[in-house]
């Protein structure tokens, strides 16, 4: 993953990103009609799919982050005490950022057992 986030916070950015992205595209196309009159329309055209397809892709992001939410790991953390969910194994606290693990292994301290809500 690209930033020291949550899993399930980054997931949220992305469709943030692509929804600003799809929706400047279709006002830069909308700009081309003002713009270039008869021959930007071409252009708004094309930029409109495009825009529309970023828009798509967000609303993908969404609804997978919401499929995965609801197979999220809801535990407490142990860093900051808050309730977070983690995704897979290893995933960051949502609030402090700290690295949990679910893998015994991978752990570097071992808390109690009731970190795990
Ligand atoms: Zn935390």
């Amino acid at each position: 993953m690209f930033f020291k986030s949550a899993k399930i916070n980054e997931f949220r950015l992305w469709g943030l990103v692509f929804t600003l992205v799809g929706m400047g595209i279709m006002i830069l196309g909308t700009a081309g009609i003002i713009l270039w009159g008869q021959v930007g329309k071409i252009f708004a055209g094309i930029f409109m799919v495009f825009g529309m397809i970023s828009l798509l892709i967000s609303v993908a992001v969404y609804f997978w982050a919401g499929m995965m939410s609801t197979s999220a790991t809801m535990l407490q953390c142990p860093e900051c005490g808050r309730q977070t969910k983690m995704l897979g194994k290893t995933d960051r606290c949502m609030f402090c950022r700290t690295m949990l693990t679910l893998d015994p292994n991978q752990a570097t301290e071992h808390p109690a057992e009731n970190a795990q809500a």
